[in-house]
């Protein structure tokens, strides 16, 4: 079984968070993994100290793409777009970083993304908006 390591192309800008899905770990029967802070570049479970795949893993960052002339990802019909978390970024995700780029809010978990969001109240394609309370819960949930 393969250790997971996190990938070296993954961004540094902001924390990753992995998942363990030993049911030993879980915090509360409707939670399908227990979620910890990586400071590493070994990911092990801080309770069970599981460090394989499938036990544990990271998850994914997903960004919020939106559209920003001055951006430097160039979409369909030449239309430029960046993450909310980081203008000078050219690329999305990669084959191998465990990122990816929505445009819609609702799926994004980036904390640097939806902190941007709701600072620039930005809104997504259906017109969703990140407010101010919805920022505090995250800050509450995701410390630091
Ligand atoms: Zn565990
Ligand atoms: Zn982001």
């Amino acid at each position: 079984m393969p250790k997971i390591i996190i990938p070296g192309d993954r961004t540094q800008k902001q924390p990753v968070t992995a998942f363990c899905i030993n049911p030993e770990c879980l915090e509360a029967s409707d939670r399908k993994r227990f979620e910890f802070p990586v400071e590493h570049a070994d990911v092990a479970c801080p309770k069970c100290g599981a460090t394989e795949a499938p036990m544990v893993g990271v998850l994914a960052l997903t960004h919020f793409l939106h559209r920003n002339p001055q951006g430097k990802i160039v979409g369909m019909g030449g239309l430029r777009y960046q993450l909310a978390c980081d203008q000078s970024r050219a690329y999305l995700a990669t084959l191998t970083n465990e990122e990816a780029a929505t445009d819609q809010l609702r799926a994004v978990n980036c904390p640097g993304c939806l902190k941007a969001a709701a600072e620039k109240k930005l809104k997504d394609k259906q017109g969703m908006m990140i407010d101010e309370a919805v920022l505090k819960r995250l800050e509450q949930t995701n410390p630091g």
